[in-house]
């Protein structure tokens, strides 16, 4: 099948967690033949780096002083994407739930996304991606080509991050991802939000084909029109 995407798009994709983001990102990316970052995961590594070496996670200017310190290198094959700190695979340690408990705090701080949003730029720089986030649209790469906000429902996102942690309980789910959410859109620098061009796609009734779909004939539109 000839590929929808030029070598260089850059696709930039938004939302809150449970939408199907990195199942969508990723699907669309191996589709087009296009490279795949999380950036999610790199936020989540710069925590785990935090929490293993002992940085006070309520002291932002702790957090400021070692936001250099850390080497995070993500590996951007959608079929196999991979993150290390310091030659460390982190792919499992990022998961846990006290990491993700903490990387909300750990974001906020300006220090952090400075440096974070630096190492996404250098590896979007080529073109050729499809790049997962929270302020990919209206921060890291404000000229994308095409950018899709992602939206479900409170419910429809829990049940899902809960069948992807297997027999955890719905309703707490629910409310942790409703905190995340606030304090992620709630942040001062660069929070959750849909950019002013970014296409919403709300995915609560739709299958991860049907979202995956709909993304690519988007980024044939672009071609298109571009
Ligand atoms: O996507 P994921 O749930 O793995 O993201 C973890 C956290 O990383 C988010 O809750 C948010 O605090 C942070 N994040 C961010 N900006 C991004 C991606 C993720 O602040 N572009």
């Amino acid at each position: 099948m000839e590929s929808a995407a030029p070598a260089t798009v850059i696709v930039a994709i938004d939302g809150p967690s449970g939408t199907g983001k990195s199942s969508t990102s990723k699907a669309v990316a191996a589709e087009l033949g296009l490279r795949y970052l999380d950036t999610g995961a790199q936020y989540r590594a710069i925590t785990w780096w935090m929490v293993t070496n002992g940085i006070d996670i309520d002291d932002p200017a702790a957090i400021a002083a070692a936001a250099d310190k850390p080497e995070i290198v993500s590996g951007t094959d959608p079929a196999a994407p991979t993150i290390t700190v310091d030659g460390q695979d982190a792919a499992g340690p990022i998961r846990t739930q006290e990491v993700t408990s903490k990387v909300s705090a750990v974001s906020a701080v300006p220090e952090v996304r400075t440096r974070i949003t630096e190492l996404q730029r250098a590896i979007a720089a080529a073109g050729g991606i499809v790049v997962e986030g929270r302020d990919i649209g209206t921060t890291v790469l404000p000229d994308a080509d095409l950018k899709v906000f992602l939206t479900a429902s409170p419910e429809v996102r829990a049940a899902r991050r809960s069948g992807e942690l297997k027999n955890s309980d719905v309703a707490a789910t629910q409310a942790a991802l409703v905190q995340r959410d606030a304090a992620d859109s709630s942040r001062k620098t660069s929070p959750l939000k849909k950019a002013g061009d970014a296409v919403e796609v709300d995915t609560s009734d739709l299958t991860l084909q049907q979202v995956v779909e709909c993304v690519v004939t988007l980024v044939g539109e672009k071609r298109v029109v571009a």
